[in-house]
């Protein structure tokens, strides 16, 4: 059995042993909050485990750079990876335990992703511009949730789609934790923290303040202009800047569908997603 103490932090390498380290305090009538993350920890991460430490007995976090929800080789290969550093933070926040699964620990029958269907939501936004990307987003989750058998699990609104998805996926799985979503931790400077943004470069990590700028001016208008004069608005901010814009939609909350009147819904979020360079950054507000 590979396992080994950090102190008081649990770390788990393989499936067998945390899943025993979770039947024990499942029999002694625990609760297990989840965080699944993919590492290189932030403040925004630790947010979670706080949540989860407040409302649970344990909290488990896991760390996994899950390959079958990357559409570019290319990103998974940059994607940070700080496995001494993420164990420091855990340990110092106070988080029980820690899976670190191999790729191979996760997939023992190759990388293939399980099918689900997400009413649609999983084809909107980064539906769009990362094909397959929420099928391994739900494959991963699923088994990370057989494994870790939580009473709730954590999730980033940062990644409002993704939180959207897991939240349809729990409908349709045995055994579906509570899924609490929990508010975007930010820079000083309003930036979403994110791992990715350790690969900015000075001139893009200048620039990039303005996506959520740009999502504040949004709500700003909101009450005064029209969906089409908010969307020109930040059109023509980005056209100006360093930042190449994929994407700036105003959509409904539920299933993420674009919106075109104010009317339409009682509430609308606004979504951005942009490259800084190579890195690409999303980030979302709260419009009404
Ligand atoms: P990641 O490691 O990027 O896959 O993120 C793991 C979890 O942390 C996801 O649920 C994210 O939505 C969440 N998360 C990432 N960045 C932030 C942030 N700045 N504030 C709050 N949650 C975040």
């Amino acid at each position: 059995m590979r396992q080994f103490y950090v102190f008081f932090m649990k770390i788990f390498q393989d499936r067998r042993s945390l899943s025993d380290w979770v039947a024990s305090r499942q029999q002694q009538n625990k609760s297990i909050g989840f965080v699944p993350t993919m590492g290189a920890l932030h403040r925004g991460h630790i947010s979670l485990i706080e949540n989860s430490l407040r409302d649970n007995d344990f909290t488990i976090c896991s760390v996994f750079v899950n390959p079958t929800q990357f559409n570019d080789s290319k990103d998974l290969e940059k994607y940070p990876r700080t496995q001494k550093a993420d164990i420091e933070i855990l340990e110092k926040n106070n988080c029980d335990a820690v899976f670190f699964p191999t790729i191979e620990e996760m997939y023992p029958n190759g990388t293939k992703t399980r099918s689900y269907s997400f009413d649609g939501i999983e084809n909107e936004m980064e539906g769009k511009y990362r094909p397959g990307h929420f099928d391994g987003v739900a494959t991963i989750v699923h088994k990370l949730f057989e494994l870790t058998r939580p009473t709730r699990a954590y999730f980033g609104q940062k990644d409002f789609q993704q939180l959207r998805i897991v939240q349809t996926l729990c409908a349709q799985i045995e055994n579906a934790p509570e899924i609490i979503g929990v508010p975007i931790y930010r820079e000083a400077d309003g930036l979403a923290m994110s791992s990715r943004n350790c690969l900015l470069t000075p001139q893009h990590r200048e620039a990039a303040p303005l996506i959520y700028q740009c999502l504040t001016k949004a709500k700003e208008m909101t009450a005064t202009h029209s969906v089409q004069e908010i969307r020109q608005e930040i059109e023509n901010a980005f056209s100006k800047s360093d930042l190449e814009l994929e994407y700036f939609l105003i959509s409904e909350e539920q299933q993420l569908k674009s919106i075109e009147n104010w009317t339409d819904f009682p509430t609308a979020r606004g979504f951005i997603a942009a490259y800084a360079g190579k890195v690409r950054l999303i980030d979302n507000l709260k419009l009404k």
